[in-house]
């Protein structure tokens, strides 16, 4: 893998920006200390998801990650209050987290589980933000991440999108107690408990183009 030069030097402290493929860990521990940071500020207080937005923007800012609140659409994760993400073509490839009136209840709890979720919806973008500061300029960028997401094949199809939810499909799987070599050894036979990894073998056949680069993935995460 390239060595990552970071484009933002002098904006910010280049720890910050080495993202979730490179120092997924590191990148781990910031946005965990942040979650824990808000939470005697959301956790128990019953607070609408404007509210619940205020305050996390408060801290997360600063690394260019912004939720925000929007009515509830049809998404797969729409119950429980996550609308999507979203990698803006700005000068920082600011994230977006848009959530919706559903995740009241899930932050009011704040239970690892769901910040666990949260996290892996950033680490989705943040693998954007990483793609787009590694293309060469701004046309390219637009370019590559131009494309119809209401068509659901064609958007998993992206080059784009597969790295990252190879990435969400090895967390899934890990999630499900499945260890690094469990998942390795059933990835020759395509058996995943990940439902993402399922999903796309609806959509495309086992020695298709698509799922060849997805296992390839999987597999470069799984031995990092
Ligand atoms: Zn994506």
């Amino acid at each position: 893998m390239k060595r990552y030069k970071p484009l933002f030097s002098g904006i910010r402290d280049n720890f910050l920006f080495n993202e979730a493929v490179i120092k997924v860990d590191a990148y781990d521990k910031i946005l965990y200390s942040l979650f824990d940071k808000c939470k005697p500020h959301i956790q128990n207080k019953n607070l609408p998801v404007d509210q619940i937005i205020t305050i996390l923007n408060k801290e997360f800012s600063f690394l260019k990650i912004v939720f925000q609140a929007e009515k509830i659409n049809n998404s797969d994760d729409a119950h429980l209050g996550f609308n999507g993400g979203g990698t803006e073509d700005d000068e920082y490839n600011t994230i977006y987290v848009f959530l919706n009136s559903n995740c009241e209840s899930n932050f009011n709890q704040y239970n690892n589980k769901y910040i666990a979720t949260t996290i892996k919806i950033i680490h989705h973008e943040l693998i954007h933000r990483n793609q787009a500061i590694r293309m060469k300029s701004r046309e390219i960028i637009s370019k590559e991440f131009n494309y119809d997401p209401d068509n659901y094949r064609e958007y998993l199809q992206q080059k784009i999108e597969i790295m990252p939810f190879a990435f969400m499909m090895v967390e899934e799987s890990r999630a499900h107690g499945w260890n690094d070599d469990k998942i390795l050894q059933n990835l020759k036979t395509f058996s995943n408990p990940s439902a993402l990894f399922n999903g796309y073998l609806k959509y495309f056949d086992e020695d298709s183009k698509t799922v060849k680069l997805l296992v390839k993935y999987m597999y470069m995460y799984l031995q990092k």
